[in-house]
């Protein structure tokens, strides 16, 4: 699969197609989901499918223009994408929405992490979005619609983006960074559909560690003689033990399906030899993926760390060897 080809797999152009096709198309969309990089990346292609005479064929000059990021018509905002959406730039979109569309039969202003933007920002939107000009059109995206304001929304054709599957993913892992299959497949199992976080993982220089430490702990892990070895590993990435919870929490779930003959649902489908030699029970892995989401818990509630930490590994342990 072509990561290209992403977008026509989708539901949003299905109602894209059918708005065009009645010739219905709403002069503001709102699409929903998790994954903020998929979001962003879907309404460029949205943009393509619209003003593109072969319906975002992806090769011709609007289309490469509209990637590029360089095409006229189609002005993505914010300017500072941390920062989102501020007074200042919706005065500028609200000039230019009103401006005749220079090179296609649209003007397509593209508002990404529409919910990060100050109220003000989008209070001042609001009168373009209820009477925009027939020319421009608006896409919205956001991964907590909660911030927008109702009188936006109610304004916005709202479309949901779910999660991609596996394969989505690492195609998308393979076409940007420089990994192997092999290597890839271990951030696709870590990134739970979400290419956001298969983004920020590949980029980060100790997720390889941090997911081998886990390894370690869920299969390894034996003897409370070891205890204090591995708890001191975890507490050197003290700002991390909430995601290497998760990301144990993963593998240990990787386990119970093995040994619950559910091999399929398996993620990291090169351990599998390792997890079925485990000596975890199918009861003791239920009890201890209990005992991650208490210690996530105790975090959240500013328990001490190194505590949690010896806690969590004594009790895994503990019932470990008791439900055999
Ligand atoms: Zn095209």
């Amino acid at each position: 699969m072509e990561f290209d080809n992403l977008y026509s797999k989708t539901e949003l152009k299905h109602i894209v197609n059918n708005d065009l096709f009645e010739n219905m198309l709403n002069h503001a969309y709102l699409l929903c989901g998790q994954d903020e990089v998929l979001l962003n990346y879907l309404a460029k292609q949205f943009a393509k499918h619209v003003l593109c005479s072969g319906g975002g064929c992806g090769a011709c000059p609007t289309c490469n223009k509209i990637e590029k990021g360089v095409h006229s018509d189609v002005l993505v905002y914010p300017k500072d994408i941390k920062k989102g959406l501020v007074v200042e730039d919706v005065s500028e979109i609200v000039e230019k929405a009103y401006v005749q569309p220079m090179e296609a039969h649209k003007k397509i202003f593209i508002l990404n992490n529409f919910d990060i933007s100050t109220s003000q920002a989008q209070n001042k939107l609001l009168k373009t979005l209820e009477e925009p000009p027939v020319s421009s059109m608006f896409i919205l995206t956001s991964t907590n619609p909660s911030n927008i304001l109702n009188t936006i929304k109610s304004r916005s054709k709202t479309v949901n983006i779910p999660l991609l599957d596996g394969n989505q993913v690492e195609t998308f892992i393979l076409h940007n960074s420089n990994l192997k299959l092999r290597e890839a497949k271990l951030y696709v199992s870590s990134s739970q559909g979400n290419l956001t976080k298969a983004l920020k993982i590949v980029n980060d220089s100790d997720f390889i560690k941090i997911k081998e430490l886990c390894f370690n702990i869920a299969l390894k892990l034996n003897s409370s003689g070891e205890i204090l070895r591995y708890s001191s590993k975890v507490i050197e990435y003290k700002d991390r033990v909430q995601e290497i919870l998760d990301e144990l929490s993963l593998i240990l779930l990787d386990i119970l399906y093995v040994k619950s003959n559910l091999p399929n649902r398996v993620l990291n489908t090169d351990k599998i030899n390792d997890y079925n030699a485990s000596n975890f029970s199918v009861k003791a892995l239920k009890l201890v993926y209990g005992k991650v989401l208490e210690a996530q818990n105790k975090l959240k509630s500013n328990c001490n760390i190194n505590a949690v930490v010896d806690g969590f590994l004594i009790g895994m342990l503990e019932v470990k060897h008791k439900w055999k």
